[in-house]
């Protein structure tokens, strides 16, 4: 190709907007219409933090360092989650729900395992150990085919002899990428723990675990979906692609709201969890924030409450009549004239 005075049109690199300024357009759009949703989930986050750290639990059940308990795993999950959920909150805020959403997926598994491991303790640790045990050797293994250690600096044990490593292979997977639990796949596990959850409860579930499976799983992966987000703009010149925060117009809103409900419910029943596994004596608060969050989640638009009689169910889903639920608390629609 001849490339020698000035490159032809086509030959140029089809990105536009490149950079890493953010787009306060977008930004500003975002902030605008989740301002609520994303205090409303630094709150929660605040009040789990406040709850749990110094720890005012009962005492969590200690082991030696090869050797850990249920209760240390609820607890390491925990710390997960909340981790999560700030930098959730931030990214949302900066523009980047979609990589949010991301996110989103692994504090939905997180919620899932430790409500697992709530329900059994016993059998809990043993399957963490040998899926620990298993990815402990194949990062061994990978670091010395790459040079980076000697097979002889490896301390004695450390490696599985080939029954064993078969054996974990089979039930985590030959690169340890199964899930550790019994269930292994997120599918059968939620609906395991979820058993004697309360209907409304189980719907709620359901729908965060189809956003997590589907959304949430597209936005994680490089499927066509993830790759026309970047997408700013089509022409005969070719694509403009943006890196950086959502672009103005873009798909940013949606994944913003689909990334804050997300991530303001699981972590909302990570608290749940955490409260009865651990006695912590924050159910009341917890709740009166779930009630008051979910009137900020789903919200409910003027024009959707005409004609809802006090005593109907409330349009919002939730369950309850009207008149104690979103009676007096509906939303006037961006952009149109108030009453
Ligand atoms: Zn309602």
């Amino acid at each position: 190709m001849g490339r020698s005075k000035g490159k032809p049109a086509a030959e140029r690199l089809p990105i536009g907007d490149v950079g890493p300024q953010l787009d306060q357009a977008a930004i500003g759009d975002v902030w605008k219409s989740h301002e609520g949703e994303i205090a409303e989930l630094r709150r929660l986050r605040n009040f789990v933090m406040d709850a749990t750290s110094p720890w005012q639990g009962r005492t969590i059940q200690k082991s030696d360092p090869h050797d850990l308990t249920a209760d240390e795993i609820v607890a390491m999950e925990l710390s997960r989650t909340l981790t999560s959920a700030w930098v959730c909150a931030d990214l949302i805020a900066m523009g980047f729900a979609d990589q949010a959403m991301m996110i989103c997926r692994s504090m939905f598994e997180g919620m899932v395992v430790a409500n697992w491991v709530h329900l059994n303790p016993d059998q809990a640790p043993e399957r963490f150990l040998e899926a620990g045990t298993l990815n402990d050797h194949l990062e061994i293994r990978m670091a010395i085919s790459n040079g980076w250690i000697s097979a002889g600096e490896v301390q004695a044990g450390r490696l599985l002899d080939p029954d064993d490593l078969e054996g974990l292979q089979k039930k985590f997977g030959r690169y340890g990428e199964k899930m550790w639990t019994d269930p292994n796949d997120l599918r059968r596990l939620s609906d395991k723990i979820s058993e004697g959850w309360e209907e409304d409860r189980r719907d709620a579930l359901l729908k965060f675990r189809s956003a997590a499976l589907r959304s949430h799983n597209q936005t994680l992966h490089a499927t066509p979906e993830s790759l026309l987000s970047k997408v700013s703009e089509v022409s005969v010149e070719g694509l403009a692609l943006s890196i950086g925060p959502a672009h103005r117009g873009g798909p940013g809103i949606v994944a913003a709201s689909m990334a804050l409900q997300s991530a303001w419910w699981t972590l909302a029943e990570m608290a749940r969890l955490v409260a009865i596994h651990f006695g912590l004596d924050i159910e009341d608060e917890l709740e009166e924030l779930i009630v008051g969050g979910a009137f900020v989640y789903l919200p409910i638009y003027d024009d959707e409450a005409r004609g809802v009689g006090r005593n109907d169910a409330c349009p919002c889903g939730s369950g309850r009549k009207f008149k104690r639920c979103h009676l007096g608390r509906t939303r006037r629609r961006m952009g149109s004239k108030p009453r």
